[in-house]
């Protein structure tokens, strides 16, 4: 076997298991104060592929920051094969402001490759690029829904690329959804400079859910057991299969109102269910939402508030919907069964809490 090396990253070494929080210093704010991003790096004892994790590049969609907290407590240098690099806020500016942009209003997903005398965008984008997705083999990228909205955890990959299918068939979640690349987004540029990507899309913005976070750390686990960098069951065997899609519909609003809600995210719906009744104030002239295909619901609104043309759904399109959407609750099932940690607390009265 190689001798094993130190990981040089950020003007620092990092020993052979062990790990490091290097801060890669960004901008100086309107006040000030200056701003960094945070990375940990876990450099396993023995060689191996480097992987990186990142959460909030929205700085709205937090609930890999939640997965991230996880992982750096579960996963330990010493037992690992390669390196594990965990970004658990990519889009610094947005995370404090609750906000998916940067200050500037830019979208950092769409900032990529950006420069070192860019836009503030252009600088995160340029340093999160540099110093840590060029560095990697594989990348696991973690979003959420928008704001009000709730997405079934899915893995999206490049369409036609079958080491991610692998990896994607590994992470275990629910769906796969292959979808084409984005100018000037994460995906596009790794994806250029030949770094795999993974994109999980789990959950609701501003909001942590269980299926979610424990969809996200069990998929990253089996994911890197997969590559042999961990030595776990990667659990191709024990997980139920993911479904597939390469094409979705979003289902809108017929009409301005307030919409109730039959159908949610993870059910399989069939052309022509009720999915949802839009009416007025009064409930009056309501107006019924179907599914325009036979597929799975993998996002769905969760503000009743609703404008004519609002989103409601958001449905793959996947065939034999029902014995998908009972493979999918066997999944879910399963994520769950799991001890959730601080279960104790869980059992407090609201009362008490508040
Ligand atoms: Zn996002």
């Amino acid at each position: 076997m190689d001798e094993p090396q130190a990981f040089a990253i950020g003007g620092r070494m990092v020993a052979p298991g062990s790990c490091a929080e290097i801060d890669f210093p960004i901008t100086t704010m309107a006040t000030g104060t200056t701003s960094s991003l945070a990375v940990r790096v876990l450099h396993g004892l023995r060689p191996g592929p480097a992987v990186f994790v990142s959460a909030a590049i929205h700085g709205d969609e937090i609930v890999g920051t939640a997965v991230i907290q996880r992982l750096a407590q579960e996963l330990d240098p010493r037992a690992l094969s390669g390196t594990v690099l965990l970004v658990p806020v990519a889009n610094i500016f947005g995370f404090i402001t609750h906000s998916r942009y940067l200050p500037d209003r830019r979208d950092l997903n769409r900032s990529f490759p950006g420069s070192a005398g860019g836009s503030l965008a252009g600088q995160l984008a340029h340093v999160f690029f540099r110093e840590v997705v060029e560095r990697c083999a594989l990348g696991i990228d973690i979003h959420s829904a928008a704001i009000h909205r709730y997405n079934l955890p899915q893995i999206r990959i490049a369409a036609g690329n079958k080491r991610l299918v692998e990896l994607a068939m590994a992470f275990g979640a629910p769906v796969i959804i292959e979808s084409p690349l984005r100018d000037g987004s994460l995906r596009e540029l790794a994806h250029r400079q030949g770094v795999d990507m993974l994109l999980l899309e789990a959950g609701e913005a501003l909001r942590f859910d269980r299926l979610s976070i424990e969809t996200g750390v069990a998929g990253v686990h089996r994911v890197l057991a997969h590559l042999g960098m961990v030595e776990e069951d990667d659990g191709l065997t024990t997980v139920g299969i993911p479904a597939r899609a390469n094409r979705s519909v979003w289902v809108r609003a017929p009409r301005g109102g307030v919409a109730l809600i039959e159908r949610e995210s993870g059910a399989p719906v069939r052309r022509g269910d009720v999915l949802a009744r839009v009416g007025g104030l009064f409930g009056e002239e309501a107006l019924e939402v179907t599914s325009p295909i036979d597929g799975i619901i993998i996002g769905h609104a969760t503000l009743p508030v609703v404008h004519q043309g609002d989103a409601l759904f958001h449905i793959a399109d996947i065939p034999h919907p029902e014995r998908v959407g009972a493979r999918i609750e066997s999944i879910t099932e399963a994520i769950l069964a799991s001890e959730p940690e601080g279960s104790a607390e869980a059992l407090l009265d609201e009362d008490e809490v508040v």
